[in-house]
């Protein structure tokens, strides 16, 4: 039996952190204080807030990363096609069981039995039988009739609706463009903020993804395009959603309302293992805090779960209503890097991270920049080295080493402080930056920076991993094990 004490956690935490920012975290000292106790990433949800607000925010987290000396990242998530009610008198109604209500596109203030919704296409959406979700799942109904704009329903849970909640339609296709023109202002604005990850809400298929790409094309910016995994479209669609954006999100909230709650862990295992095996960075993100937006102390559920994240191998956790609008933002931080820092150096002591198994294609010949990755993990099992150095131009080899799951840190030493953010989502990578690195000899630049970060003793192996360039024809990955 294993107990891991302070004295056996690993220096550099593996699993990165993304923390929402809000209206209890967006003043500089708060940001911070939460850098200094471990976000890696600051996400700004353009579901909420106006632009002359967020630009305010990105701009503090710029300052406060700067005086830090950190390469804290920016990730900005469109709201996508997401349907919300309208506006009920005095901001609620309570919807009982059993009654019958009506869905309605018109313009009206809502009440028990009319609930107004902002989609205005739903009643040619949905079918009778179709459910109809409020309130994160929280209230069903199921469709009867349709009438014009109307929509009526049985309520089959009730419970009180407020402004502006979440409509879940599961199972219809709906009919909403993937970018709405909210989404498409948001975008530009993002672009134009220069911010590190740009993620698409309710992506349902690899289109969607091309079509965000072609706003980003059009600017002078290109952040990493993440998609949120939240419809069950996406899941049946994850492969070509995968391959066609540079990361992606198992966005749980909306997930475990479209899908059944006992199907959420599976798929997030699923994506986790697909995400890595394409060398792309995955996120896991809500309610995994949850209890810490009101309450200093976590439940035990909660935090059994972000270990279990970190156990499965994913790059980043996320916090949401924890650090944008709960009470313990910073200390709701603190728990999640001790409880990540506890499983990995569990895991580590045990004999290496667990690495997510690639799906082996039998009789192909593996992707060249795997190949190398896998054999530079094994090279640090073997050797005990103390880190992987890569020398990084675009952010690719970090990642595909990173994929590897090495037991060591992977130090991503770039010229490039836009390189050097977006590294920050990826697992076990700590980005360095050095303006020689590119221009000066590697080994050279291994050995210094593997002395500035004190990485190893004396006699101790590090592994130095170049030669990887973005025309795979000229490629010459090398492999070099250097004694400290
Ligand atoms: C989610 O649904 O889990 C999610 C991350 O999206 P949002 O917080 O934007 O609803």
């Amino acid at each position: 039996m294993t107990i891991v004490t302070e004295h056996d956690l690993l220096k550099y935490r593996r699993t990165k952190i993304v923390a929402t920012i809000g209206p209890v975290s967006a003043d500089m000292p708060t940001i911070t204080r939460l850098i200094e106790a471990g976000v890696d990433v600051f996400r700004v949800n353009m579901s909420h807030g106006e632009q002359s607000a967020h630009a305010q925010t990105i701009a503090a987290i710029r300052e406060c990363a700067e005086r830090l000396n950190s390469h804290t990242a920016i990730l900005a998530d469109l709201c996508g096609p997401k349907i919300r009610t309208g506006k009920f008198i005095n901001g609620v109604a309570n919807i009982v069981t059993d009654s019958d209500v009506v869905v309605t596109a018109r313009d009206v203030e809502g009440d028990a039995v009319t609930i107004p919704s902002q989609y205005a296409a739903l009643c040619s959406d949905v079918v009778p039988g179709d459910r109809i979700l409020l309130n994160d799942g929280a209230v069903e109904l199921k469709v009867l009739k349709l009438s014009g704009t109307d929509v009526k329903c049985r309520v089959v849970t009730g419970g009180p609706v407020g402004d502006h909640k979440g409509i879940n339609l599961p199972g219809v296709a709906v009919s909403a463009p993937s970018l709405t023109d909210k989404d498409i202002e948001d975008a530009r604005f993002a672009l134009s903020q220069q911010v590190d990850f740009l993620a698409l809400s309710f992506v349902r298929s690899a289109a969607d993804i091309q079509a965000l790409r072609k706003i980003v094309d059009e600017e002078h910016w290109s952040p990493m395009v993440i998609a949120k995994i939240e419809k069950p479209e996406a899941l049946a669609n994850s492969t070509e959603i995968i391959a066609a954006s540079d990361g992606i999100m198992v966005a749980r909230g909306d997930l475990g309302v479209e899908l059944n709650p006992e199907q959420v862990p599976v798929a997030q295992h699923q994506l986790i293992n697909r995400a890595v095996a394409a060398n792309k960075p995955v996120i896991v993100a809500t309610q995994m805090l949850e209890s810490m937006i009101s309450s200093a102390r976590p439940t035990r559920a909660e935090v059994t779960d972000v270990s279990h994240a970190v156990g499965s191998g994913t790059d980043a956790v996320m916090l949401s209503g924890e650090t944008a609008v709960g009470q313990f933002a910073v200390r709701a931080v603190e728990m999640m890097d001790r409880v990540a820092r506890q499983t990995e150096s569990y895991h580590w002591h045990e004999g290496g991270p667990l690495k997510p198994p690639k799906t082996p294609i039998h009789g192909e010949v593996a992707p060249f920049g795997d190949a190398i990755a896998d054999a530079a993990a094994l090279l640090v099992t073997d050797t005990r080295a103390r880190a992987v150095l890569v020398i990084s131009n675009r952010g690719m080899t970090a990642a595909t080493i990173s994929a590897a799951r090495p037991a060591a840190p992977v130090i991503a030493i770039s010229p490039d402080p836009r390189i050097c953010r977006r590294m920050s989502l990826m697992w076990g990578v700590v980005p360095h930056l050095d303006q020689t690195a590119g221009r000066e000899n590697p080994t050279a630049v291994a050995r210094r920076v593997a002395k500035e970060l004190n990485l190893a003793s004396s006699g101790d192996y590090v592994v130095l991993v170049r030669g990887f360039h973005s025309d795979p024809k000229l490629n010459t990955p090398t492999l070099t094990l250097l004694v400290v």
